[in-house]
């Protein structure tokens, strides 16, 4: 059984298409903020819908998007972002978003999945945090996140737990019946470890190797979709940059 797993597509449209270029999965799962800061929220959560994830949780912004919270907590570039968002989106899409679950999910007696942390999905689990998760509240070996836009992974080998940043393309190889991991893929829709391309992972469950991989895809058509939507410059200079 082969995972693609995917994170923080926000609304990018061309970057999701790219990595779906890649076929060589079974299943996917979907570790929250389909929508926010691009411009292509409808078609984008319309795409999500026909690719019929495996396992999905909701992440901040959809949380916005789709009304169930109001945003305060955001800056104003993705406040703005979000209003907007919620004004493309139709009574079907907005639907799919509000029923979308908090994580943990489990999806198998290996692998769960969240949108921040396994104890709070607005949590950012940053590599370079000096004070490490804790890998004991994991229901699963394996817990797959997203949130913040940087490939990491923590693991834990007895009582010690390491973090690392993972720089695309790297392989794996998991030991889960000895140690504990919390993954993170990166985000398709808007990369910030200073790569622009779209990141997203493949995990195969028989041989417990992790792929991390990076593609290409338009980001001047990107750009131009949220120079068009009238959304702030910031949102469209970054996709570039990777930050
Ligand atoms: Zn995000």
């Amino acid at each position: 059984m082969r995972y693609l797993v995917i994170s923080d597509i926000h609304a990018n449209l061309e970057a999701l298409h790219a990595v779906l270029q890649y076929r060589d999965y079974d299943h996917i799962l979907l570790l929250g903020d389909i929508v926010g800061y691009g411009a292509s929220p409808e078609e984008t959560v319309q795409q999500v819908q026909r690719l019929n994830p495996l396992a999905a949780v909701r992440g901040n912004h959809d949380k916005v998007v789709a009304g169930l919270e109001g945003g305060d907590t955001f800056v104003s570039n993705a406040r703005k972002a979000a209003l907007w968002s919620q004004s493309q989106l139709s009574v079907d899409s907005l639907k799919y978003l509000r029923g979308l679950p908090a994580g943990p999910v489990q999806v198998d007696s290996q692998v769960s999945i969240v949108h921040g942390s396994p104890r709070d999905e607005d949590e950012y689990l940053l590599p370079w945090d000096r004070e490490g998760p804790s890998l004991d509240a994991l229901a699963t070996p394996i817990c797959f996140f997203g949130h913040t836009h940087i490939p990491t992974i923590f693991f834990r080998l007895g009582e010690t737990t390491c973090s690392r940043q993972v720089q695309p393309p790297a392989k794996l190889s998991l030991t889960p019946e000895s140690a504990r991991y919390l993954i993170n893929p990166g985000a398709v829709g808007q990369p910030r470890d200073g790569d622009p391309r779209a990141a997203f992972l493949v995990f195969d469950a028989d041989t417990l190797a992790v792929e991390f991989l990076r593609v290409d895809y338009d980001i001047e058509t990107s750009q131009q979709k949220i120079r068009d939507a009238g959304l702030p410059a910031f949102l469209w200079q970054r996709l570039a940059r990777g930050d």
